[in-house]
Formats: structure tokens, sequence, C-alpha cells
């Protein structure tokens, strides 16, 4: 196998061996704050004997990081510091991330080790169409491509005809792209009267956000790539964490710099081998900022069996969602990648969607707005309503409730440059 760091072809005896010993050292390491110091005093098992012992060990909460604000787990003085990302506020308030320059260092090594385990090389040219600043997504690819020693354009987000003109124009093999603007950037393209098929692009990361299978095959597709999918965030870096190999079969976590579990999100005890739990995240090479066992809030679960590629880090199912995410809707229990599945399977439905929740009087109820194809979207109201009806159907097999299904024309649901909003809760708002 051609690998990228020789890590990647570690058994799994060795990783859990080496796993162990990093972890030591991250226990050392983060009593120099007073946070940890005090958590572990209060733990049930402090010491550490073996990867066992981790389930003993406390949680970090994102509130946790929230009340450590701005400082609060450095363990180092602000001055070895060098650089500082925070987390998109998707959930609230936002977290400040602190690098050191070994963390920065060994942060664009993973990346450039996930950008060659696709395929990836020096002479690939590569366009980071991700935000900059604050987001991980910008600056944490980017070093990843330079790192692999690739022409890196940082195109940032948004500006699409300009994006499509530099993929042209610089013959660009790799880009690095949110799913969701991927799929919007399909329209412009197609306004443009351009195939992209016909340009050099080969690869895509796709990631920053939970998106289904459905939604990787009509990137595929309409771009005429391979896209895979790219899972981080910023408590542990950020993009890096988690990645797909060529066997797109699962995301293998970079066991030898995380330490990952699954638990239950509401009694934070282990699952069970196999089943879908909160994904939790121990630092294991991270300098300036260790941060143990982190609750994601991102719902996933151990993909059983060997990968094709060797490699022995466990992968990791899609992402389904965060726990927050989940919907409840008349006790029934929903995950919007449910609809989203069933929704990019029918041929007619476009780019877009947006799942609203609504109570009238004490009813509640699911509203879904779905964006049409161009060329779908015809006057005759009885194929409307059949094709609403189709939806509204299948739909209904898969998430056990019958929702409200609006079709709307191309282009007309707000999109967003960064993570889309896929789910508007208005049960608050509606008074019935
Ligand atoms: P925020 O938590 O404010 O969005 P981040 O930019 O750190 O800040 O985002 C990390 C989160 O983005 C993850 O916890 C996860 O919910 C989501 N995410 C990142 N990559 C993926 C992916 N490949 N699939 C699904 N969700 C992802
Ligand atoms: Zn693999």
């Amino acid at each position: 196998m051609e690998y990228y760091h020789k890590n990647e072809l570690l058994s799994r005896d060795a990783l859990v061996a080496l796993q162990e010993i990093r972890l030591r050292n991250t226990l050392e390491r983060i009593r120099k704050t007073a946070f940890y110091r005090k958590a572990l005093q209060d733990c049930m098992k402090p010491g550490l004997c073996s990867i066992e012992d981790v389930p003993l060990l406390p949680f970090t909460e994102k509130n946790d990081l929230r009340a450590q604000y701005p400082t609060g787990l450095l363990t180092m003085p602000l001055s070895q510091v060098e650089r500082m990302h925070a987390s998109s506020g998707t959930t609230g308030n936002p977290t400040a991330i602190l690098y050191s320059r070994n963390d920065l260092n060994t942060w664009a090594d993973l990346m450039a080790r996930c950008m060659h385990m696709i395929g990836m090389r020096s002479h690939d040219i590569f366009q980071n169409m991700s935000g900059y600043g604050l987001f991980t997504g910008g600056l944490g690819i980017h070093y990843g491509a330079e790192r692999l020693g690739c022409l890196t354009i940082p195109a940032g987000a948004g500006n699409s005809r300009r994006q499509i003109k530099m993929l042209r124009d610089f013959q660009v093999s790799s880009v690095h792209i949110i799913p969701s603007y991927a799929l919007h950037l399909s329209s412009v393209f197609t306004e443009m009267g351009i195939d992209p098929r016909e340009l050099c692009l080969r690869t895509a990361l796709i990631g920053a956000e939970p998106h289904t299978e459905e939604i990787r095959q009509r990137i595929e597709k309409f771009y005429g790539i391979k896209a895979y999918n790219s899972y981080g965030l910023s408590e542990m870096n950020g993009p890096g964490v988690a990645f797909e190999c060529q066997a797109q079969d699962g995301l293998h976590v970079w066991e030898d710099a995380y330490l990952p579990e699954i638990v239950d999100p509401t009694t934070g005890k282990p699952v069970p081998e196999g089943e879908i739990g909160e994904l939790v995240l121990t630092s294991l090479c991270r300098e300036a900022m260790p941060i143990l066992r982190y609750r994601t809030r991102d719902l996933t679960r151990f993909l059983p069996g060997e990968c094709a590629c060797g490699r022995k880090h466990r992968r990791l199912d899609r992402i389904l969602g965060r726990c927050d995410d989940m919907i409840i809707l008349k006790g029934v229990n929903i995950y919007p990648m449910q609809v989203e599945k069933i929704l990019m399977s029918i041929p007619e439905v476009g780019q877009n969607y947006v799942i609203e929740l609504v109570r009238e009087g004490f009813l509640e109820s699911m509203r879904i707005k779905v964006e049409i194809l161009e060329g779908c979207f015809v006057e005759d109201m009885r194929v409307l309503r059949g094709l609403q009806s189709r939806i509204t159907h299948l739909l209904r097999d898969e998430i056990l409730i019958t929702p409200r299904v609006d079709l709307v024309q191309p282009g007309s649901l707000p999109k967003s440059e960064g993570k889309a909003l896929r789910v508007v809760d208005l049960r608050t708002k509606t008074q019935g």
C-alpha cells in the first residue's frame, strides 16, 4: 500500500500501544490546567493503566469550553501559541481553539495524509472553496494541501462564477467543497452552459455538514469525479480527524492522533460495538490545548470488519446528524438525513430542501419544502400533484409520519455559502 505516514500501516496492537503512551502524556499535560486538575480529581479513576480505563475519565462538553474561554484550557504560555480558530457557532456561542507550532504541524500532516489516501499528489492543483477565517475548513485544509506540495488556491466561499472560472483557467484537479454548496454550484455551471465533466476535475473532499450517500452520488455524477467524505471539528483541530479512503466505505479515524469512543448520548455509557451513539473524541497529539473525551454531539457508529484498503484505523459510518438535530415529532424520532435520503433518491427533486416543524394548536406537524429540478416544474397541476403524493408516501414509509410536502421552484429556497440549515423549528413561535 502506498502511504503518506508510516502510522497508517500500524497493526491494531501497535496502534493501541501508541494510544496508551500518548494518552498518558496527554493526561500529564492537561493537569497544568485548573479545569482538568479538578475534573480528574473528582473522577473515579484519575490515573490510567490501560485504554480500558478510558470510560472512567471525565468528559469535556461544549459548555466547558465556553466556560474556559478564552485561555482556560491552555497548557503553555500564550506567547508560544501561534494560531486561534473558533467553531462556527452553528449551535450557540463560539469557542476558541488554540494551536502551538507543533499542533499546526501535526494537523497539516494529518490533512496531507487524508489527501494522499484519496490519491492526491504534489502535481495536483487544488482549489479550496470553503470559508477562510475562523472556520477550520479554510486554513486547515489549505496547509494540508500545501504540505502535500499541491498548487493551492485559497478561493474561499461563494462567488460562484469566479470559482468556475478558476477551476477552468487553472485546470484544477481537486477541490474542497461543502456538499450543499457543490449542489448549488451545479446550477451555476448549468446557467453558464459549462459541463464540469469537461474540466480537469478528478476528486473532491466533501464534508463539514451531514449529507447522505445520495448527495455524494449526485455530486459525483454531475461533476464526473470521486467525492470523499471529510470529517472534523475545531475542538479536535478541524478537518483531518476521520476521512474516507478510496474504498469509500466509512471514514477511518486516525487513531494515532485521536481516541474515538461511541457512547449513549443520554447515559454517557459506551454502546455495544457497532451500535449508533454519540462520538466522543480525545486528542492524543495536541500540545497547546489537549481535550479529553469531548462530546461531539455527532451520531454515528463503528463499522464492523476490516477495510479493503488494509488500514487498521477503525471506520466510522457517515454522520447521521447531531444529537441536537434529532427531530422528535408526535413521539417519533426522526433524523434529517432520513428525509434527505428519500428526497435525493427522487430524480425530479432538485438541490435544496428545508424541513419546518410547526405547531397548530396542540397539533405538531412537519412541512417539507422541496425544490424541483428545472424542467420538471411544469404547469400541469396533475403532474405536480402526482409527484407531491409520491414524495409524501415515500417519506411516510421512512419516517412513519405524514409530512406536508410543498414543491417549490428551483433556486427559491435560501442557500447558504457555509453549512446548510436543514431544519427550522417553528413550534415555539407558532401559536395556534
Ligand atoms: P460548529 O460545531 O460550530 O459547526 P465546526 O466548524 O467545528 O463548528 O464544525 C464541526 C461539526 O461539523 C461536527 O461536529 C459535525 O457536526 C459537522 N461535520 C463536520 N464534518 C462532517 C461530515 N463529514 N459529515 C457530517 N457532519 C460533519
Ligand atoms: Zn480503508
